[in-house]
């Protein structure tokens, strides 16, 4: 009888010394296939070759040690109820102790004689070094003798790193030979990357530092050169397979408003970038174009400008904004200078009357409309357009992929403009948005002063309402912004509505008004539109005012609780003060708790770059809150760091991006084809063509 055919999509109970107990503890940690268990990488190593000895621990620093147990003690406390098990350890020249809190059944392991690996953070106790609530691990005595790096897992109630360790092990003796190397030779070579088998083992097992560095960066590489090489097939498809869009070039429209219209001169960036979306317009491939700009970079402006070329190419154009303020805010503006133009335009969101919305269908409809600014309500399914030939997205975050392509399905295949609220990290740029083009706005118009940044604790509250009565009193405004209680939005409500009794208390004299996400939309442009006009100078809100509302006589910016914001928020949230000629400030109101909250505001308060706290954000809190959204599997990188990694990842785009250029299909690279089918597939939704 022939032996089964092995293969690495085998279940892992495939893998000697996996029963059904420990499938479903592996499961737990995501592993269900064979080749999970070879691509389930350590946490980190203890280099058992170079154990500190007992006689030179010192306190403060995490170390590793080697000893034996000499006694064992357990306590319990009265008065905490807590048990405590000290471990008294040598060895053979000094002696250590080692102490636990609430870990049953330890003593079991630790009996005396025994050797056992440490590791953790060094205290001194009453003039005595000792570890306190230690990773150890009970070893052989083969072990004493043949020390080694020893990888230590991330790992699940119930499954020890021993057992672990040995799983994996027989993992790579038995499925390692089936996983073949699938990057292309060439840049294998010119990289100088080691081949995948020898990587993949020196991750897990490491023969030292160097040999450890290079399969690190093979195996990093690799993630990045998948997804770089599948984003690059997927822009490929996308503009072989697109329909042919309209050429739109810039005329009488766009000039008109350059010379007649336009407030001020744009930027060199502004420029720059028009231009970019200028040349895309008037080719035939469907731009698919990321803008992305600081907060007050003047986005807004680029995109009427593209709206204005589509108009002048003889097609329609759309703008999607995420909230009705917003989109009623883009349209005040846009409309009477289309109005002064000639172009019909009009605003469609949720709150319009039946009515008026079915004249503004017919007239999108019927193309006797050139310009439609609006909300969700654009995507609807009675909407349809003549020739749409542009569509913008406005913080493009605020939206997802379906309704993305809800919008651009408006038209034959239009052009598509989507914009940031706030910059994206270039790592994050080239993965997340990695097959859109991208457009930069980096210099913020001239004249904007720096917004003073301070955090202020809570304790010192009333010399801020002084401050605010002094700023208001000189005829400025101020936003309040109420803490974000993720769980709930009732909560987030009545603090906020106890926050705004309060603040109409203080200041009688003054207009005080509330802003809140369950006021229906007429309630909240009311609201918006007595603040924009002055008749309110304290708005309290929650987090709704967020999106880009532009009120240039607000000065002051109040945060309360703001450690609950993320970075890249609390500086859109800035970003609505400091638009008109006046200092301004923003206060956040903070009591950090942690050394990690108290950086996180310093580095805020310290930087007004967009660019810069994106980074930090990234840095923080991981690529998925960074965009807003999750994204499904794109950065979930098992050995690659977006920030780490950064040179890799601009290697891997040229690498990828070149091999698609010369074989958009792979069909030269089988083995890269399958493995990335396979990974990527579906995050990136490539199908296999026949
Ligand atoms: P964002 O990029 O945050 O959407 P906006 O488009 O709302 O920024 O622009 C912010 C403010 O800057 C607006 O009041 C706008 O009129 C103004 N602005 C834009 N471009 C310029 C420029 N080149 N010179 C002066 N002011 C400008
Ligand atoms: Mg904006």
């Amino acid at each position: 009888m022939n032996a089964p055919q092995r293969q690495l999509s085998d279940p892992v109970r495939y893998v000697k010394g996996v029963g059904p107990a420990r499938e479903v503890l592996l499961g737990r940690l995501g592993i269900t296939s064979a080749e999970d268990l070879l691509f389930y990488f350590p946490r980190r190593y203890e280099d058992r070759r170079n154990v500190t000895p007992l006689a030179s621990l010192r306190a403060g620093e995490p170390a590793s040690a080697l000893a034996r147990v000499v006694a064992l003690e357990r306590r319990r406390t009265a008065r905490k109820n807590l048990s405590i098990v000290t471990a008294l350890l040598t060895d053979g020249k000094a002696m250590a102790k080692a102490v636990w809190f609430n870990r049953p059944g330890i003593e079991r392991l630790l009996q005396s004689g025994v050797l056992v690996a440490l590791y953790g953070r060094v205290e001194v106790r009453g003039g005595a070094v000792q570890f306190t609530n230690p990773e150890y691990e009970v070893l052989d005595e083969a072990e004493e003798n043949a020390p080694a790096i020893v990888p230590v897992y991330p790992t699940t109630a119930g499954l020890a790193q021993k057992p672990l360790r040995r799983v994996i092990r027989t993992a790579l003796d038995e499925f390692l030979p089936l996983l073949d190397d699938h990057l292309p030779d060439d840049i294998a070579r010119r990289l100088a990357l080691p081949e995948l088998r020898r990587s993949v083992t020196e991750l897990h097992f490491p023969t030292g530092r160097e040999e450890w560095r290079t399969a690190r960066r093979r195996l990093a590489f690799d993630e990045f050169f998948l997804l770089q090489t599948g984003l690059a097939m997927r822009r490929h498809r996308a503009g072989a397979a697109a329909a042919t869009a309209p050429s739109l070039k810039r005329g009488a429209l766009v000039d008109a408003y350059l010379e007649r219209y336009l407030p001020f001169t744009l930027t060199g960036d502004q420029k720059k970038v028009t231009e970019e979306i200028f040349a895309d317009m008037a080719g035939t491939i469907p731009m698919n174009r990321l803008l992305q700009g600081d907060v007050g970079s003047g986005k807004t402006v680029v995109a009427v400008l593209a709206l204005l070329a589509a108009l002048d190419g003889g097609h329609q154009g759309a703008f999607l904004a995420p909230t009705e303020i917003l989109a009623k805010q883009h349209y005040d503006r846009i409309q009477p200078v289309f109005e002064a133009l000639g172009v019909p335009c009009v605003l469609l969101v949720g709150s319009l009357p039946q009515k008026e919305k079915r004249a503004v269908h017919e007239g999108l409809e019927s193309g006797a409309v050139s310009v439609a600014i609006g909300t969700h309500a654009l995507l609807s399914e009675e909407v349809s357009f003549a020739r749409l030939g542009l569509a913008i997205v406005d913080e493009q975050h605020r939206f997802g992929v379906l309704q993305k392509r809800a919008f651009r399905s408006k038209g034959e295949s239009p052009h598509v403009l989507v914009m940031t609220a706030t910059p994206i990290p270039r790592t994050l740029t080239l993965t997340v948005f990695g097959d859109l083009s991208v457009s930069v706005l980096s210099e913020l118009p001239p004249g904007r002063k720096e917004v003073r940044t301070t955090a202020l604790s809570p304790k010192k509250l009333p010399s801020l309402l002084a401050f605010l009565k002094e700023r208001m009193e000189a005829g400025e405004r101020v936003f309040w912004i109420c803490p974000l209680i993720e769980e709930s939005e009732t909560m987030d409500l009545a603090a906020a509505t106890a926050r705004y009794e309060d603040l109409a208390k203080t200041f009688p004299a003054f207009g005080v008004g509330l802003l809140h996400g369950r006021m229906v939309a007429a309630e909240k442009d009311r609201v918006m539109g007595e603040f924009q006009s002055g008749h309110l100078s304290l708005l309290v809100s929650t987090s709704v005012v967020e999106v880009g509302v532009d009120v240039p006589q607000a000065t002051v910016m109040v945060v309360e609780d703001a450690t609950r914001f993320g970075l890249s928020q609390l500086h859109q949230l800035r970003g609505r003060v400091g638009r008109g000629d006046r200092e301004s400030h923003c206060v956040l109101l903070a009591s950090p708790t942690t050394p990690e909250a108290r950086e996180r505001v310093k580095a805020f308060c310290s930087t007004s770059s967009g660019f810069l706290i994106a980074e930090a954000d990234l840095k923080l809190r991981g690529p998925g809150e960074v965009c807003g959204v999750r994204q499904s599997g794109i950065t979930d990188f098992r050995v690659a760091d977006l920030i780490r990694d950064r040179e890799l990842l601009d290697i891997a785009r040229r690498e990828g991006f070149a091999l698609v250029e010369r074989d958009p299909d792979l069909a030269s690279e089988p083995l890269l084809r399958a493995r990335l089918f396979a990974s990527l597939g579906r995050s990136l939704s490539l199908v296999e063509t026949a």
